[in-house]
């Protein structure tokens, strides 16, 4: 069985080129793409995601702004800058950079109630795709914001020529941000989609089934070689942090023995995201037109 590994960073440089491009058309029609981050508190790995994020907007010649807020600060504080960036007619996309995964079971600082927050954004701004609106839109099949990261995951499938239509599609991880969505894509690209979670049993037996496997867990090395059905399609989600290192949820040396194609952790999925966003902010300042 010989094995491809899909290259995330190749196909994203391609997304961002595109995106540079579309800043550009924009930019000589006086409509300069812009996109807002807000971020609460000093928690080091948000620092690092928003800086990412950042100089992928400079790079692609989209404005970005960053609210960096205090520690300290209210619930009232947080949700009044998002009610300024929906009123601020230059800003196309706002984003909330919400605490890393590997924090979320951590009470959030100060007990700010992140989905209050997420629920004030405009929709039509909203370019992580987070609103229940833009959630019901995907669901329902209408056109909206999608996450970035699972809409990432289905640019590299197309980007390799792997078919979805009527193939099992197996799914582990139900968060809002990454699992369900992820599951609504597959389902809209006529796969056969099974989710999995953490109460799921027999959960071997069900991904063995599986012609593309999407392991969303956040458990570093979760999904081993015999989980994997031989020739499958292997997307590995995961972003762990092992002794300084970047791990997967797929043990990739023993999926490697088994699937036909696997993304690597670094240089996989991640580097789809941004590419997303960007993508995403892109469409929300072309239909703004202003
Ligand atoms: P989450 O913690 O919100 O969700 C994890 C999911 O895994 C849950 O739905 C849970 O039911 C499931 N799960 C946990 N233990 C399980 C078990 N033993 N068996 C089966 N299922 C189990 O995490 P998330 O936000 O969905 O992120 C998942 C992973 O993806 C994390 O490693 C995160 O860092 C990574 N991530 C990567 C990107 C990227 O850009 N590549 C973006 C977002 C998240």
């Amino acid at each position: 069985m010989s094995l491809t590994w899909i290259d995330g960073r190749e196909v994203a440089k391609k997304w961002k080129e595109n995106a540079a491009q579309r800043a550009q058309a924009l930019t000589e029609k006086g409509v300069t793409p812009h996109l807002a981050v807000i971020v609460a508190g000093d928690n080091p790995a948000s620092q690092v995601y928003v800086r990412n994020k950042e100089n992928a907007c400079l790079r692609a010649g989209i404005r970005s702004t960053i609210l960096r807020l205090p520690e300290s600060c209210t619930q009232e504080e947080l949700e009044s800058a998002v009610v300024a960036l929906n009123a601020d007619q230059s800003v196309h996309g706002i984003l909330v950079q919400l605490p890393p995964v590997s924090y979320t079971h951590l009470p959030l600082p100060k007990g700010l109630d992140e989905a209050r927050v997420l629920a004030l954004i405009d929709p039509e701004k909203d370019v992580d795709g987070f609103h229940a609106m833009n959630a019901g839109k995907l669901m329902s099949g209408q056109p909206g914001f999608v996450p970035c990261t699972p809409l990432g995951v289905m640019k590299l499938l197309e980007a390799y020529n792997i078919p979805t239509r009527g193939r099992h599609a197996v799914v582990i991880g139900r968060s809002n941000i990454v699992g369900k969505p992820m599951a609504m894509l597959l389902l809209a690209a006529d796969a056969t989609v099974t989710v999995c979670h953490s109460k799921t049993e027999n959960l071997a037996d069900i991904t063995r089934q599986a012609d593309i496997l999407v392991a969303a867990v956040g458990k570093a090395n979760f999904v081993t070689g015999d989980m994997i059905k031989p020739g499958a399609t292997v997307i590995d989600v995961g972003i762990n942090r092992v002794d300084g290192t970047l791990v997967g949820d797929v043990n990739a040396e023993e999926a490697a023995q088994k699937a036909a194609y696997l993304t690597p952790v670094p240089g996989g999925v991640g580097q789809m995201t941004i590419a997303m966003l960007l993508s995403n902010t892109l469409d929300a300042a072309e239909r703004h037109g202003r």
